[in-house]
């Protein structure tokens, strides 16, 4: 018997391809993780390293603008060692010569000539009164001075540094002395110079040579906590107070610090104190303007690591797609599992990785079984039970598909004589055993091409493809006489008849295939009607 045809049709799992098209895949899932990653990964080592740069900006800013003030720092101490020699050889030539006032007035004009070392320059004698002064448009020769510096230099009789103070002629001045002594000891005055603070002196001059065009400034301040040098001039004489810069200085620290300036801005301070004069040289640049560059390094770092980061994305995408593909292929071919090609299908899926080889092993393992649980039903559905020939359902399905492939074939009604006697006089179960006896004759009286059915109770059907009418009715022939000369010794009555028709029956012109059925149909009725036992053609 062939075996029954045309399983199930195909249809798609609505459910399932409705899931694989609205819901995130695991390409997208794995993407999206990997960019978070990776882009959170870049940005957190871009802000390390910005950290990082801003830190050794900070750093190097501070340490340059200590190094700055320490040599300043230098540069000051020798400048005032080099005024206060000046005025040692000075006093060296006056002392004998106190009495010449001419001589007097040479040496202090001099000595605001030479090198511009003081705005103005006296000599006075060991009672106070001034006996030479430069320049002279000060007014001050032959007067007695009293100003702060002028008694601290009578008093100590010392090489002195005074601290700021308001002159006689009421300028905010420093004043830098040397006492003159006799060769026998006795002290005969002082000679002295004056720094104008809040004029052009000489501290400008060597302070603002150095100054530097990157937006560092620098101020001094004195031990009282006094500006006496500023960029900013009208500044000069201000009193610097609860600067934690100036409050370190005073006690003699040398450093650096961040610190918000009396301005409000963050600058960064690096700081040395001058220990002769008891001045602080302060140097300080804007922190806004020492991470200046910073802006620049960091698009720079950008710059260099776009590229790489490109590349990472790009490989993260084909990753993704890479790792995605064995289980998406397979989330797809869950559409198609009742299909004939599924298992095909999944068996040619690339499943490179453990999990994914793993679900293609389960999924074809399973599909076998489906498969196998799907042929065994879509048999039993066509098949009937008591003769395993085809059923009602298998005979409408082969004669559709013939009609449709245009196959002739001829088609053999079979129906028992006087089975209800026979079922009456020897029970059911002798019936059913004649039924099956038949079955096996009409087996053995036909090719493996032919279709066997039975198509209601004891009413059989046999389907010849390719056969003329006339191989038909021998073919039902034969199946008569076997069926006679067979049948069991206790029955020997148990006959048949049938009728033959054939399909395309030009004749008759008719184009159905149920139609051959009822021809078949009729003319075993008229085999019926003729005394039964026989063959009769449509
Ligand atoms: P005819 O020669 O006119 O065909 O007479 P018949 O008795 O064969 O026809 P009828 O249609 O009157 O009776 C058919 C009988 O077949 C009735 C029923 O009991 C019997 N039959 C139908 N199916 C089966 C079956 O599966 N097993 C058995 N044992 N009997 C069946
Ligand atoms: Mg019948
Ligand atoms: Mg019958």
């Amino acid at each position: 018997m062939p075996a029954p045809h045309g399983r199930g049709t195909a249809r798609p799992l609505p459910d399932m391809s409705m899931r694989i098209h609205t819901r995130l895949d695991l390409r997208r899932l794995i993407l999206l993780l990997s960019l978070a990653v990776a882009l959170f990964s870049f940005f957190n080592s871009f802000h390390a390293s910005y950290q990082t740069q801003r830190d050794l900006l900070i750093r190097h800013t501070l340490e340059a603008n200590r190094v700055y003030a320490a040599k300043l720092r230098q540069s000051a101490e020798q400048l005032l060692g080099s005024m206060h020699q000046q005025l040692a050889y000075s006093a060296g030539l006056l002392v004998e010569r106190m009495s010449q006032p001419e001589r007097l007035a040479d040496e202090t004009e001099r000595l605001i000539r030479q090198n511009r070392h003081f705005n103005s320059a006296f000599v006075v004698r060991h009672d106070g009164k001034v006996m030479a002064a430069s320049p002279e448009s000060l007014g001050l020769l032959g007067q007695m001075l009293d100003s702060a510096g002028a008694r601290e230099a009578l008093d100590k009789r010392r090489p002195l540094i005074s601290d700021p103070y308001v002159s006689a002629t009421n300028r905010l001045v420093v004043f830098i002395s040397q006492p003159i002594f006799a060769d026998d000891g006795s002290y005969q005055g002082y000679i002295g110079g004056s720094l104008y603070l809040q004029h052009e002196n000489i501290l400008h001059t060597l302070l603002g040579e150095h100054f530097y065009q990157d937006g560092t400034y620098l101020y001094v301040v004195d031990r009282n906590r006094r500006l006496i040098y500023h960029q900013d001039q009208g500044r000069v004489g201000e009193i610097a107070t609860g600067n934690p810069v100036v409050e370190r200085l005073i006690r003699g620290e040398e450093g650096t610090l961040a610190l918000t300036n009396s301005r409000g801005i963050e600058t960064l301070a690096g700081f040395a104190p001058v220990t002769a004069s008891g001045w602080d040289i302060v140097a300080q640049r804007p922190l806004e303007l020492a991470l200046e560059e910073l802006d620049g390094l960091m698009l720079n770092i950008l710059r260099l690591s776009l590229p790489m980061l490109l590349l990472s994305l790009a490989g993260i995408w084909w990753l993704s797609h890479l790792i995605s593909r064995p289980l998406w292929q397979l989330a797809r071919s869950a559409q198609h599992w009742d299909t004939e090609e599924a298992p095909e299908q999944v068996r040619r899926l690339h499943a490179w990785y453990f999990e994914a080889d793993q679900l293609k092993r389960a999924i074809l393992a399973s599909l076998a079984l489906l498969h196998q649980r799907l042929g065994k039903l879509s048999q039993e559905s066509l098949t009937d039970p008591l003769t395993g020939l085809g059923n009602r359902r298998c005979l409408q399905a082969q004669l559709e598909r013939w009609q449709q492939q245009r196959q002739p074939f001829a088609a053999i009604a079979l129906d028992i004589d006087h089975f209800k006697q026979v079922n009456d006089n020897h029970g059911h179960e002798f019936g059913d055993r004649v039924l099956q006896h038949l079955a096996q004759q009409m087996s053995d009286c036909s090719r493996a091409s032919d279709l066997l059915c039975r198509s209601g109770g004891e009413e059989f059907v046999m389907l010849l493809p390719g056969a003329s009418l006339e191989a038909a009715r021998q073919v039902a022939e034969r199946v008569r006489t076997q069926m006679g000369n067979t049948c069991c010794a206790d029955c020997p009555s148990v006959t048949l008849s049938a009728g033959v028709a054939h399909w395309p029956d030009s004749a008759a012109s008719v184009a159905s295939v149920e139609e051959v059925l009822k021809r078949a149909d009729a003319a075993l009725y008229q085999a019926k009607h003729a005394g039964r036992n026989r063959v009769e053609m449509a």
